[in-house]
């Protein structure tokens, strides 16, 4: 449905995004989860063609945005960061002249009533949008990019600024909408991706750190890939013992938690149970505790965004 392959762009100061590739389904819901200025913007302006790449191409539904930008933003709805609202006309002129503006081809009154009845701003439809509150400005942004009743809806940060309540409300609508829409939805905050989407991309710095299903990312108790450990024994040379043992990519030493006893987080390629067993069996040290520890995606989401994690080549 949509192909994104190799994008890059550098505004004049700065590279904002190298090398991103990805694919999305019919049907997907795809978080685009990054820190501000990650370049989730940069990259949601280029895939609805109201930014040109340096390098790279998109295709949507198999048109080229840049060849074909016309026939492919008519498969795109987009609720850019700031709504491209008109805030002194009323609701219903609003989506009236978006709709002659976007060339629908549809019942007018009809399809802007159906949109209006979906995103639930019926009872809002003949006020002056300036006097909304953020969580209905947001609705009718949502509304505007539903005309044309396109397969695409690319929505950047579209919870931001509202209160909690509405976030609620705004993310139940999106979840709906992805049961007929293919999504890409850009957000800064975890939960938020976690809550909404099927598939994460993680991007930092203008690239693809981590990607993968959400329930996969999100997975934690089975994994052997990092271990709390407890031994007896000078910790310096423990440290030393454990990381010269194959799989073990790094130790950290958590300080002593009872006498002469130290604590350490081993993070580990392999499942290194049975080595490490081993190793410290035939020293003078002893294992008192060994337990894995889930790697949640907090934790890698937090270890990409300190530049703990390497990116992805
Ligand atoms: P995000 O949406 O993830 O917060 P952006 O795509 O807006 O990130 O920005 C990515 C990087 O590009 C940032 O470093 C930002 O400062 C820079 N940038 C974005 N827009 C412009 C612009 N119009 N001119 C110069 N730099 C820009
Ligand atoms: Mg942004």
């Amino acid at each position: 449905m949509i192909k994104v392959r190799n994008l890059t762009k550098s505004y004049v100061r700065n590279k904002a995004l190298d090398d991103v590739s990805f694919t999305l389904e019919d049907g997907d819901i795809l978080g685009f989860l990054g820190p501000n200025g990650a370049g989730k913007s940069t990259t949601m302006n280029i895939i609805t063609g109201y930014l040109s790449s340096d390098e790279g191409s998109v295709e949507i539904d198999g048109t080229d945005i840049m060849e074909e930008p016309e026939r492919a933003k008519k498969k795109i709805g987009y609720l850019p960061e700031v709504p491209p609202l008109y805030n002194d006309m009323t609701v219903q002129k609003y989506l009236e002249f978006m709709f002659r503006l976007k060339k629908v081809r549809l019942p007018m009154k009809e399809h802007i009533f159906k949109i209006c009845e979906m995103v639930k701003i019926t009872d809002v439809q003949d006020r002056i949008i300036k006097h909304l509150s953020k969580g209905y400005r947001q609705r009718v942004g949502l509304a505007q990019a539903l005309l044309g009743d396109p397969p695409v809806l690319i929505l950047d940060e579209p919870t931001v600024g509202l209160d909690p309540q509405q976030i609620i409300e705004i993310r139940k609508l999106i979840r709906e909408l992805g049961k007929e829409h293919t999504i890409i939805l850009s957000s800064h905050v975890l939960s938020e991706v976690q809550a909404v989407c099927d598939k994460i991309i993680i991007i930092n710095h203008g690239r693809i750190a981590a990607r993968g299903l959400t329930a996969e990312m999100t997975r934690t108790g089975d994994s052997t890939q990092r271990l709390n450990l407890v031994i007896e024994g000078k910790n310096t040379a423990v440290k030393a013992l454990l990381s010269r043992i194959d799989g073990v990519s790094d130790v950290m030493d958590k300080g002593e938690c009872e006498k002469g006893c130290y604590e350490y987080t081993v993070d580990c390629k392999k499942d290194v149970r049975r080595l490490i067993f081993r190793a410290i069996a035939r020293s003078d040290f002893s294992i008192l505790s060994m337990s894995p520890v889930g790697v949640s995606l907090e934790d890698t989401y937090l270890d990409i965004i300190s530049g703990k994690t390497e990116e992805e080549d």
